[in-house]
């Protein structure tokens, strides 16, 4: 079933939620959350904070000197030459995984219109560039009939594919070597969209990928945590006959009010079915559910987990046992995490001797993709060095879900990169 582009926006409306600059501050409490959102009025979740220190950052993004996410020229940052040691051309040339990138939120205006031609879905805006102005969000409603209409027009397994093979070019010219691509399958077949259209077209694009460009990867498969643990004990059973085109779960959406007991079944059987087990903690929720996706849900790794900070024997916990964390700097900016990127937390996360990694989340979006993250918190965090920049991609190298041998390749091409 395609719900046709005038429905969500039209239901927003009718709830008669604010527009960007109405009273108070008006902050998602996670964008993730509406990677879903479309699914139904009850599983959007906005908040009005008043406390908030980071107005919405939609509006911000309207700045004309910024041009609307155009992570198609990551050679544009003007802010690195000051730092050479640490410039694009450096951080480009290092062996780097992303971990934490949700592969619905790499796609781009041109591409969604293409699909939406080919696939006879209307979209609201009359040409590529009122699509790609459209991506700088004036408003919330204007992200929403974005999102909703980008959603809508992926149909077929093509779609799919070509959607991450686009980000595999990207990824593979930013000197990516390994890619662990999260997909939501509910956002679709709440659509109407057969798992298997889905899953078939991600995972032809990881094996063009590793032929074509040299990127080794991999799906992950994410269940929607505003949605309930019986859906995605259904989704898991529905994805059960692609087992072999996905190596783990994870858990995203919003996630205050969320916590990760809630799937603590679910998570359990993955893990029996051998899956390996990540989840998103410690964005905005609390510390306590970084401890409890690691207690209860067992997780490999922590999706985000930068509210780590506020407990230091959480921190201590973390830097012990080596838990990797997957960072995504622009993403928290875009999303009020952080108000700017040089308050961002990343040097000291990086100094508690946490096992952080650099990521690009939902790249399209959020202002970049993942070497666009790595410039941009450079220039942003004088701090940081060269050795950091090393040790980020290490890292992302040593907690990735790839084959050891080539884990032990990269790591040598790594060390060798840094020893020039
Ligand atoms: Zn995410």
């Amino acid at each position: 079933m395609n719900l046709g582009h005038g429905g969500w926006g039209a239901r927003v409306r009718r709830r008669g939620w604010g527009r960007a600059g109405d009273s108070g501050h008006l902050v998602l409490s996670r964008i993730s959350a509406l990677r879903g959102a479309h699914l139904s009025d009850e599983v959007v979740t906005v908040f009005f904070h008043t406390t908030h220190r980071c107005s919405l950052q939609f509006a911000a993004a309207t700045a004309p000197a910024e041009p609307p996410m155009t992570p198609m020229a990551p050679s544009s940052t003007p802010a690195t030459p000051a730092r050479p040691e640490v410039g694009e051309a450096f951080l480009r040339s290092l062996p780097k995984a992303e971990l934490h990138i949700h592969i619905e939120g790499s796609l781009e205006p041109g591409q969604m219109f293409e699909m939406a031609r080919r696939n006879g879905v209307d979209l609201p805006y009359a040409s590529v560039d009122a699509l790609r102005a459209a991506y700088a969000f004036s408003d919330l409603q204007s992200f929403l009939d974005i999102y909703y209409a980008g959603a809508a027009v992926l149909i077929t397994e093509r779609d799919f594919f070509e959607m991450a093979m686009a980000y595999f070019e990207r990824a593979a010219a930013d000197g990516v070597v390994r890619a662990e691509l999260f997909f939501d399958p509910q956002t679709h077949t709440e659509r109407g969209i057969a798992i298997g259209t889905v899953i078939e077209g991600l995972s032809r694009a990881c094996r063009e990928a590793g032929a074509r460009l040299g990127v080794s990867a991999d799906l992950i498969l994410c269940f929607l945590r505003h949605l309930s643990e019986e859906d995605a004990f259904a989704t898991l059973e529905q994805a059960l006959p692609f087992r072999a085109h996905f190596i783990g779960v994870g858990l995203d959406s919003s996630e205050r009010g969320h916590p990760p007991e809630k799937f603590a079944r679910v998570f359990a059987r993955c893990r029996e079915l051998g899956l390996h087990v990540v989840a998103h903690a410690g964005e905005e929720g609390p510390p306590a559910y970084i401890e409890s996706a690691l207690d209860v849900l067992k997780v490999e790794r922590i999706d985000h987990g930068v509210r780590a900070i506020d407990s230091p024997a959480l921190m201590q916990r973390l830097a012990t046992s080596g838990m990797p964390l997957t960072v995504c700097p622009l993403s928290n900016v875009k999303l009020c995490v952080f108000g700017t990127l040089a308050e961002h937390n990343l040097v000291q996360l990086l100094r508690a001797g946490l096992k952080v990694t650099i990521n690009s989340d939902d790249p399209a979006y959020f202002g970049g993709y993942l070497l666009q993250n790595y410039v941009e918190t450079f220039a942003a965090l004088p701090a940081l060095t060269r050795g950091d920049a090393i040790a980020l991609a290490r890292h992302s190298l040593e907690a990735s879900f790839a084959p050891a041998a080539d884990k032990a390749r990269w790591l040598a091409q790594l060390q060798a990169v840094s020893a020039v």
